[in-house]
């Protein structure tokens, strides 16, 4: 059987889901959607309104405001995949610093925001032949997908990963804070109400700790094709 499917990848910050997903939507001729972005895009919005700082955050304000907020994915043939727009704004670049990336969780947890991105983010699959990573896909967004990973690995191996991509980025960070930030988001993930971060019954889980990434890729690759 050759037919298209949806390829759900949850998993715990920095396991290699995004880089993981590109490949898989690459080689499948897949669309690909990192959730992620949309998240830290509302994150961003709410930044620049004034909605949320380290010291306050008006839930209230942010949730009026949604109705104002437009969020679409435009592919750049340059690098290859899609970049994350704000109210018409490219925001791909903006969207990962450390200042997002310490708020989001907090933004991600509020039910309306949730609501709001997933409906768009099921708009997007429904002609299948979608590769979608974050951490409520296989649980929540596409609960009857083909294909559930979740992906895990340690948190230094993590931390050092993600460390080593920002600083290519350009960004100056430090291994601590990243390793810290990581760690606050797996918890604030993993304990909000609505729509935790959790392995869906019928995910299979990947520990990609010490694989490398042509051996992830391989396995990923036999588990699509087992369904395909
Ligand atoms: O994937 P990424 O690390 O960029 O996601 C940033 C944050 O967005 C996560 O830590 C989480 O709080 C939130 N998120 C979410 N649900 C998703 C994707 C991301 O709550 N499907």
């Amino acid at each position: 059987m050759d037919r298209k499917i949806t390829i759900a990848i949850d998993g715990f910050s920095s396991t290699g889901k995004s880089t993981i997903a590109k490949q898989l939507a690459k080689k499948l001729n897949y669309v690909y959607v990192d959730t992620g972005a949309m998240y830290r895009a509302v994150t961003l919005c709410a930044i620049q309104q004034g909605y949320i700082s380290p010291t306050h955050f008006d839930e209230a304000g942010l949730i009026s405001h949604l109705p104002n907020v437009t969020l679409k994915f435009v592919y750049n043939t340059e690098i290859a995949h899609s970049e994350v727009y704000l109210n018409g704004v490219n925001v791909e670049g903006e969207i990962r610093s450390m200042e997002v990336s310490n708020l989001v969780s907090k933004v991600a947890a509020l039910p309306q925001v949730r609501e709001k991105l997933v409906e768009q983010q099921r708009s997007m699959g429904l002609e299948k032949g979608i590769v979608m990573d974050g951490r409520d896909i296989g649980t929540v967004v596409f609960p009857d997908a083909e294909l559930k990973l979740f992906m895990n690995a340690g948190a230094a191996a993590r931390a050092e990963r993600r460390t080593a991509e920002l600083i290519e980025q350009g960004r100056e960070v430090t291994y601590e804070e990243v390793l810290q930030n990581i760690e606050e988001r797996d918890y604030q993930d993993t304990h909000r109400k609505d729509s935790p971060l959790q392995k869906a019954v019928d995910a299979i889980e990947v520990d990609n700790t010490t694989l490398t990434l042509e051996e992830l890729f391989d396995k990923i690759m036999a588990l699509v094709n087992s369904v395909k």
